[in-house]
Formats: C-alpha cells, sequence, structure tokens
C-alpha cells in the first residue's frame, strides 16, 4: 500500500524553477512567450547544466537573449530604419541627404519638426538612383540590418561553422524589422537555391532555414521547388557588381505554378542584388505577381 510518502517524492519531480521565475530569466516578448513553453523550460534546465555561450562573443546569453545570441550582441545589430528606396530598401544614409535638395527641405519654416516630417514626406517615395535608372525585377526588397559587426559574425557562424540554431533569431529579427510593411496576400515563401555542390558540401542551405522559419510565422506555406538553379555558377565574393550579373545571368528557372502568385524571395545577404534579381527575373518570366525579397542583412 502506498502511504504518504509518494507525495513529496512527486513534489521533487517538479522543475527546480516556477514559471515566474523562468519569466523572469528568458525574457521573451508576450507573442512569442505563448509558443515558448516546454521548450523554454528545457532551456531552461538544460542551460542549469551546460551554461549556454553566444556563438558570436562566447559571452553567457543574460538577459535580453536572442537564443543562441546573447543580449549584448543582439542588440547591437544595427537595424535599418526608414528612410530608404522604396523600391529596393537601400537605406538613404547612405546618400547623404541627396534625396532632397537643402532649400526644400528647409520649407516648413521656422518649426523644425513640421520641416523635418515634410522633408521626410518629400522623400520617402523617391526611389534611389540604380532603381531609377533600371527598375530590378523585384517589386520590393528590404533588409532587416546593415551587414557588419555581430550581425556579420552571426550570419558567418551560420553558414559556415553549421550553427543552424541562428536560423530562428535571424529570421525573427527579419519578421520584426519587415514583416509588418508586407502586403497579404503573398501565396508562398521562396528561399533563393544555393549551388548543389556548396549544399552538400554545408549539408544545408542557409536561405531555406531561413525561409522556413519565416513561413512558419506568418502563415504562407513555404515553397523551395518554385525556384531552381539551372546552371553553375562562380562565388560571387571576388566578383564586381557588372561580373555579378553576368555570372548569375540565366541561372534560375522558376516554376510554372508561380503564375499569377504573390511570392516571397528570401535570402541571407543583400550584397549587390545581382542574384535576388535575376531570382526575380525567372518569376517574372513564369508569370508571377507581386516580387518581394526579404535578406537578413544587407551590405551598404
Ligand atoms: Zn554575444
Ligand atoms: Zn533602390
Amino acid at each position: 500500500m502506498k502511504t504518504g510518502g509518494s507525495e513529496p517524492r512527486r513534489t521533487s519531480l517538479r522543475p527546480p524553477s516556477d514559471p515566474p521565475r523562468l519569466a523572469s530569466r528568458v525574457e521573451r516578448p508576450a507573442a512569442s512567450y505563448r509558443q515558448a513553453g516546454l521548450a523554454a523550460l528545457a532551456t531552461t534546465l538544460l542551460d542549469l547544466v551546460f551554461p549556454a555561450l553566444c556563438p558570436v562573443c562566447e559571452a553567457s546569453l543574460g538577459p535580453g537573449r536572442r537564443d543562441p545570441l546573447c543580449g549584448g550582441c543582439w542588440n547591437a545589430i544595427a537595424r535599418i530604419e526608414p528612410p530608404y528606396c522604396p523600391t529596393c530598401g537601400r537605406p538613404y544614409a547612405a546618400f547623404g541627404t541627396a534625396a532632397i535638395g537643402p532649400s526644400e527641405a528647409g520649407r516648413g519654416g521656422g518649426s523644425s519638426d513640421a520641416g523635418f516630417a515634410e522633408h521626410e514626406r518629400a522623400r520617402r517615395p523617391v526611389p534611389c538612383g540604380p532603381c531609377a535608372a533600371e527598375p530590378p525585377a523585384y517589386d520590393y526588397a528590404r533588409s532587416a540590418a546593415r551587414y557588419e559587426g555581430p550581425l556579420r559574425d552571426a550570419l558567418h557562424a551560420f553558414k559556415f561553422s553549421g550553427r543552424r540554431a541562428l536560423a530562428r533569431p535571424l529570421a525573427d529579427l527579419l519578421l520584426e524589422q519587415c514583416g509588418g510593411a508586407l502586403p497579404g496576400g503573398i501565396a508562398a515563401v521562396v528561399p533563393v537555391p544555393l549551388a548543389r555542390d556548396r549544399e552538400y558540401l554545408r549539408g544545408f542551405n542557409q536561405a531555406r532555414l531561413l525561409a522556413d522559419r519565416l513561413a512558419g510565422q506568418l502563415g504562407a506555406p513555404l515553397e523551395p521547388r518554385w525556384l531552381a538553379r539551372v546552371r553553375a555558377t562562380h562565388p560571387q565574393s571576388d566578383l564586381s557588381a557588372a561580373e555579378r550579373r553576368a555570372n548569375v545571368r540565366g541561372a534560375f528557372r522558376a516554376s510554372a505554378a508561380v503564375a499569377g502568385r504573390d511570392v516571397l524571395v528570401v535570402d541571407d545577404v543583400f550584397t549587390t542584388g545581382a542574384t535576388l534579381a535575376e531570382c526575380a527575373r525567372a518569376l517574372r518570366e513564369a508569370g508571377a505577381g507581386w516580387i518581394g525579397v526579404l535578406t537578413v542583412a544587407r551590405v551598404v
């Protein structure tokens, strides 16, 4: 017969921390906290045994963390804020105040707030020089942050050291910075396909991991087969902008399934935009509707 002795034993199986302590330790925003549940508890328990270290700075994760990034690295990411080119998302800070002349900027008269607001309104819809000269095949491109500092290191750890767990905070960064302005009716999220030999060596396509997380958060299907590479290309890193365009010309083909559909193309880094523009061209040829491009980072 069981006696009262079984009660304390059952109690001892409970996790060592109660929910309020867990919440203050992990510090998740309310929306994701609802989904965190057992995963957060497991992370907390695991941290007690094996303290998690940030893959960028190797500090313990601490407050404000976005696993596996520590709070310090997460907060130091140089997020891209408006104003930027309405087409390609290039931050206008990179162009100084070239989008509007100083005389127009000062039209607000004595009130600097009114002047600034008018200045912002006036410059926001103006496409950047390259987009005005030759509009890209995509309708819209946005990036979450500049390709520098901790984000650059995090993307290197993600791609070249196989830290796949970084897909989650990096995709969430993209969603937090760029998700609010996305139009409704996106039919699919499509990752930029990686060259087959590079995917084989790496073991995964980083764009697909990001797109997968993004698709789940947006409630849109992931369609990795809607874009395919049809010929090999050289690595883009050592090429000039013109060489990059020539290198990827005709390298992609889109599925007939894209016809009339609005698609969101996802990649890790927007460098010159040559690869993304070529992906968009293939989608456009196959009859896609609206074509948006999202990248975690942008070379500015
Ligand atoms: Zn760190
Ligand atoms: Zn532009």
